[in-house]
């Protein structure tokens, strides 16, 4: 039981940034309109994610900590089957298996909130009453107090800090709806304010990618057939050297992919120097049916299966956008 999670564990849970993924998105399945992260020295200290969407039963709180408990994996010799269950269902029980967790949580239908505590291998979860509003925390401190190989490999808190915020970042860009707020060490970082009507978009592009992106990017909006492209891209001369605004979504998921990144560039042409390079914030949306995103869980690239045009269509609308600003 314990050797499935802690592989699992090793692959999914790299760092506190990948606990924060994880936490972030559980959030956003329970369907939260406000999720707040707290962060104590880097994540290495402490990881609290708190939501107010639709909480967990009581009677499902330990299960949600040890799904995947009775895995079919016995042995190491076995490590090829656990790769190919994919992680669904696994990241709680992973993130509890590697640092002290408590989970907390009540649902609209309960009077009580319930709260499960779980520490490292030991998966047996103690329930217990809680105070608690609609929605759930997830408390998980410690992180690698019992993997000290993995520990090791953490950098300085402001680096782990980073990587939280940016985890983050890319969430916010993918769900304007949501509230969203990042505390270091009882200090406010961010607050992304919720925006719901979509021609306010912008609004939350500048509380991410700061307003230095927003006053100069170029909007564009183009379909064709069932494919469109969105979002916002900066002129050449607008572009810096850092790649702090490189955001591609695609059906709502954050992806670095070779082909995207290719067909971007391609549209500044030589109009970007070497000391410049894209910043863009851009949404393709197409049928489910004509992508492939499942690679890997940790990887954030995409198969499409008309990749020719996929890559042509970016490359025209990303290059009308950019002559539209010289014209
Ligand atoms: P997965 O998200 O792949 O189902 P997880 O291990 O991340 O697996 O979560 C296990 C289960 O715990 C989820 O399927 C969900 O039922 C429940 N859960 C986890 N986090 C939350 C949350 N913030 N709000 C409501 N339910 C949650
Ligand atoms: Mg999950």
């Amino acid at each position: 039981i314990s050797l499935a999670n802690q592989i699992a564990a090793g692959e999914v849970i790299e760092r506190p940034a990948s606990v924060v993924k994880e936490l972030v998105e559980n959030c956003l399945d329970a369907g939260a309109s406000q999720i707040s992260v707290d962060i104590e020295q880097g994540g290495r200290r402490r990881i609290r994610v708190r939501d107010n969407g639709g909480g967990i039963v009581k009677e499902e709180l330990g299960l949600a900590l040890s799904r995947h408990a009775t895995s079919k994996i016995a042995s190491l010799s076995d490590l090829e089957a656990i790769q190919s269950l994919g992680f669904r269902g696994e990241a709680l029980a992973s993130i509890s298996s590697v640092s002290r967790l408590t989970l907390t949580s009540k649902t609209a239908t309960q009077e009580q909130a319930w709260q499960a505590w779980v520490e490292g291998r030991d998966m047996q979860a103690e329930l217990a009453p809680a105070s608690h509003p609609e929605g759930t925390t997830v408390d998980a401190q410690d992180l690698f107090f019992n993997t000290p190989a993995r520990r090791k490999f953490l950098r300085t808190d402001k680096t782990e800090f980073a990587h939280i915020d940016e985890v983050l970042r890319r969430i916010a860009l993918a769900r304007f709806g949501v509230r969203f707020s990042l505390t270091h060490n009882d200090k406010i970082v961010r607050q992304y304010n919720a925006v719901q009507e979509p021609e306010h978009a912008i609004k939350r592009v500048a509380q991410v990618c700061g307003s230095s992106f927003t006053d100069t990017a170029l909007g564009l909006d183009e379909q064709t057939g069932p494919v469109r492209l969105w979002g916002w891209i900066a002129p050449a001369h607008a572009c810096r050297h850092q790649a702090d605004v490189q955001y591609f979504y695609v059906n709502g998921r954050m992806m670095r992919d070779r082909l995207l990144g290719h067909a971007v560039r391609q549209a500044y042409g030589d109009t970007l120097n070497d000391e410049r390079t894209p910043s863009f914030v851009l949404y393709l949306e197409l049928p489910a049916e004509d992508v492939d995103v499942n690679v890997h869980p940790a990887k954030h690239e995409v198969r499409f299966h008309q990749a020719r045009q996929i890559h042509d269509f970016v490359l025209h609308c990303a290059r009308q956008a950019l002559s539209s600003a010289r014209a």
